[in-house]
């Protein structure tokens, strides 16, 4: 039988917000002293915008650019790739055709494009991802200057066309208002607040600041997500990871208690034993009041 206090505590879990899929979560979360966050779709929105578009070379338009990258997109699920593809939607953009898609997660997606007119007219291997990705495909550098979208905070995807980078994308996804909430009362608890993301260096620090987090690591691959969770765990911290995408799913597994956003994946919340269904972090500080006095037998 489950102890009355613990089905109650689960119940009023629920009211804030909270499910419960494991109660041996919510009963471990009173002794988390460190929470690590997700950024994009966790702390942000996870509805971000393009905000600006370059060519590399001068004789193509932003226009250009922006379609070929809406083409390999439109196959992807990504937050990213659906602001993308709504961008090139909005300006009324034609979309070339694709064939053999293919994502690598958490750091970008390729395909064949049908282009047609131009200047391009044929089939080229596009592919659009941010500096790691760039850094993977190993070409002969990038001429397209963006430092200062970098400085702004902006997430740069670029794209590139049979191993030329042909132009760069700028997208900002808006921090959630109850995030800063969130990390203030984690610290008003002692609980220290490490975020982690697939997203650049430079994104991840201005969120960070803007934030207060305490600790940031940027450019991590899901494995990489994990791992850090792993270490933190190992220098002796109970560690709970919140996180809503498929990229979160091994950190989550990893960490002592996974809490996954229920607006996020299928595979984040079957790797979480709690889930925030209204999207807010402030109630991963309740649930952890909640978990105290569930202890205290005060529910
Ligand atoms: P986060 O860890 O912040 O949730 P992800 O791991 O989902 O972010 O993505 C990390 C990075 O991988 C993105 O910032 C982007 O550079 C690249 N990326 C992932 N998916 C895509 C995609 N569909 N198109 C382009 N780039 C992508
Ligand atoms: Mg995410």
């Amino acid at each position: 039988a489950i102890p009355l206090v613990v089905a109650i505590a689960t119940e009023r879990a629920a009211k804030m917000g909270m499910l419960v899929k494991d109660r041996a979560a919510l009963e471990s979360l009173r002794s988390v002293d460190t929470i690590v966050f997700d950024k994009t779709g966790t702390l942000t929105t996870g509805h971000p915008a393009v905000v600006g578009v370059v060519p590399a070379d001068p004789a193509d338009t932003a226009d250009q650019i922006l379609a070929t990258a809406a083409a390999v997109e439109s196959s992807s699920e990504h937050p990213l790739a659906r602001a993308i593809v709504e961008a090139a939607s909005r300006r009324g953009l034609t979309v070339p055709p694709v064939s053999d898609f293919s994502a690598d997660i958490g750091s970008g997606v390729r395909a064949r494009v049908e282009m047609s007119g131009d200047g391009h007219t044929g089939s080229h291997d596009v592919a659009v991802g941010g500096p790691g990705m760039l850094a993977d495909l190993d070409l002969d550098g990038h001429e397209v200057d963006t430092d200062d979208w970098s400085r702004h905070g902006y997430t740069v995807l670029y794209v590139v066309a049979d191993r030329h980078v042909r132009g760069a994308i700028a997208l900002t996804d808006e921090i959630r208002p109850q995030s800063r909430d969130a990390v203030d009362a984690l610290h008003a608890r002692g609980v220290s607040v490490v975020m982690l993301t697939g997203d650049a260096e430079s994104v991840a620090e201005a969120v960070g600041e803007e934030l207060g987090i305490d600790q940031v690591v940027a450019g991590v691959r899901p494995d990489g997500k994990a791992q850090a969770v792993a270490s933190l765990q190992a220098d002796g911290h109970h560690v709970a990871m919140v996180g809503d995408g498929v990229n979160d799913a091994p950190a989550l597994a990893t960490a002592d208690v996974g809490i996954a956003i229920g607006a996020g994946t299928d595979v984040a919340i079957d790797s979480a034993g709690l889930i925030l269904a209204g999207n807010d972090p402030r109630t991963v500080v309740s649930a952890m009041e909640l978990s105290d006095a569930a202890r205290r037998k005060m529910v």
